[in-house]
């Protein structure tokens, strides 16, 4: 059988990432344990109270980097990627496998030069890299990274609340303009929310905050935000003036930010919380961007309590 078809209705095209995730799943059978063990999570947390953790990510030429980005911030893009998924457990990261799919006429100063980036991303982070595999593809240039690491107490994405304020790391919106190779990612930041015994739920926002919200949310819930309080990264800013979307658009939509996002229970004084926080200088900037509220009604404005239209990430397989 060959694996690609003409035929659009056929394909994984229709059925978008989460379709075919769910059918993955399915066709896995008692493969797949539950989560936090399987699938759907940053991270698997392959045992507890251990907290070994395991993810994988890969980065494809001509998708997530282009001709223009230096091959050494290829090979730093990733293993942050990576990071930012044990970041979002609130882990310390240990170690790494690099697989490879080349194509034959790959320069060897490109794999050269974004090899010495992965290493010099990895020594920064203790991570050892302790093996791989390479193959050799017809044309596409693909580098997928496996990443151990471990948390004591691995913050999940499930056990949010109504009531529950919703906090993000950093600025978000307009990283295709650089920050997408350049980011750093979140681990001190992920550890101290592991470290505070009232947060439980986090992950890092990589399809953009539209997408990846509703991910955190619990079943039957909606958000409501305060989109006067999204913290804009200035090419956010810089992007809207081009497109004519508000900014804060593109802070919803754009993807590819790595912050953290994470569930601050209603009972805590969301001002005291973040006044502690923000106050670290060893922390990136967090702000409360809304809250978690009863009733399935997605994502509403804050001020009018309407659903907002015309929001969503980045899907994998349009
Ligand atoms: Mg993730």
């Amino acid at each position: 059988m060959h694996p690609l078809t003409g035929d659009h209705a056929q394909s994984i095209g229709a059925w978008g990432e989460l379709r075919l995730l769910a059918a993955i799943r399915h066709w896995l059978g008692d493969c797949a344990p539950p989560n936090p063990v399987g699938m759907g999570d940053d991270c698997a947390v392959l045992d507890r109270p251990a907290g070994n953790l395991l993810t994988v990510d890969s980065v494809i030429f001509g998708r997530h980097f282009d001709a223009d980005v230096p091959p050494a911030a290829v090979g730093a893009k990733l293993m942050h990627r990576n990071l930012s998924d044990i970041a979002a457990m609130g882990g310390e990261p240990r170690f790494a496998l690099l697989a490879g799919a080349l194509p034959a006429a790959t320069a060897h100063a490109w794999v050269a030069a974004m090899v010495q980036g992965l290493a010099a991303a990895a020594r920064q982070h203790g991570v050892l890299i302790v093996g791989g595999d390479l193959a050799q593809s017809a044309t596409d240039l693909v580098l997928t990274l496996t990443l151990t690491g471990h948390a004591a107490r691995p913050l999940l994405r499930s056990g949010g609340q109504p009531g529950d304020h919703i906090v993000v790391t950093g600025q978000l919106g307009g990283s295709r303009a650089g920050r997408h190779y350049a980011f750093e990612p979140r681990l001190a930041e992920g550890r101290a929310l592991a470290a505070d015994p009232r947060i439980t739920v986090a992950m890092d926002v990589t399809d953009g905050l539209a997408t990846d919200l509703p991910k955190l949310l619990p079943a039957g819930c909606g958000a409501e935000l305060d989109l006067a309080a999204v913290p804009l990264a200035d090419a956010a800013v810089a992007l809207a003036a081009g497109t004519g979307k508000p900014a804060w658009w593109h802070a919803l939509c754009d993807g590819e930010d790595y912050e953290l996002l994470f569930l601050v229970p209603a009972a805590v004084s969301i001002t005291g919380w973040l006044a502690a926080w923000n106050a670290d200088p060893r922390h990136a900037a967090a702000t409360c961007i809304g809250r978690v509220v009863a009733g399935g009604r997605g994502l509403v404005d804050s001020r009018d309590g309407l659903p907002l239209r015309g929001v969503g990430g980045y899907e994998h397989f349009s």
